[in-house]
C-alpha cells in the first residue's frame, strides 16, 4: 500500500484556546484595550490618531470595523498548513501599506466586500 504523503502531516484537532476560562477572561480584557486604543487610532506607521471607534476615517479608510473582501476554508495551502479541513482566510480591504508588488491590488485599496461587524464573523 502507497503511503499517502498528506497523512504524515497530520495532527489530531486542537481544543480551541478560546475555550479555557483563563484564556477567555485575557481575551475580554484585550478586546477592552483594542477598543480603546481605537479612540486614537496608532494601529499602524500612519499614526493618523483619529477616532475610529466613532468612525472617524483617514489614511486606511477604514473606520470602527475592518473591510473584508473574502473570508473562506483555503483549500490551496501546503499540506501541512491546511491540514483536511483547510486553512481560515481572510481578505482585507482598504490596505494601509500600498505595497507596489502587491498580489492584491484589485481588492487593497477599494471598499470591495464589506464593513464587517463581529456578527459577521459569526455567520
Ligand atoms: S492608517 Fe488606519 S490603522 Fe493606520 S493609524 Fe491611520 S487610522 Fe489607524
Amino acid at each position: 500500500m502507497t503511503e499517502d504523503p498528506r497523512d504524515r502531516f497530520e495532527v489530531p484537532f486542537p481544543t480551541p484556546a478560546y475555550l479555557d476560562k483563563e484564556v477567555r477572561r485575557s481575551m475580554k480584557n484585550r478586546v477592552a484595550a483594542a477598543l480603546e486604543e481605537l479612540k486614537c487610532c496608532r494601529a499602524c506607521p500612519r499614526n493618523c490618531g483619529v477616532n475610529r471607534l466613532a468612525d472617524e476615517i483617514k489614511v486606511c479608510r477604514t473606520g470602527r470595523h475592518a473591510w473584508v473582501s473574502s473570508a473562506f476554508p483555503h483549500l490551496g495551502e501546503e499540506a501541512c498548513l491546511r491540514g483536511s479541513r483547510g486553512s481560515g482566510t481572510t481578505f482585507f480591504s482598504m490596505c494601509n501599506l500600498r505595497c507596489v508588488f502587491c498580489q492584491n491590488w484589485t481588492f487593497r485599496n477599494n471598499p470591495t466586500g464589506g464593513s464587517w461587524t463581529p456578527r459577521n464573523w459569526l455567520t
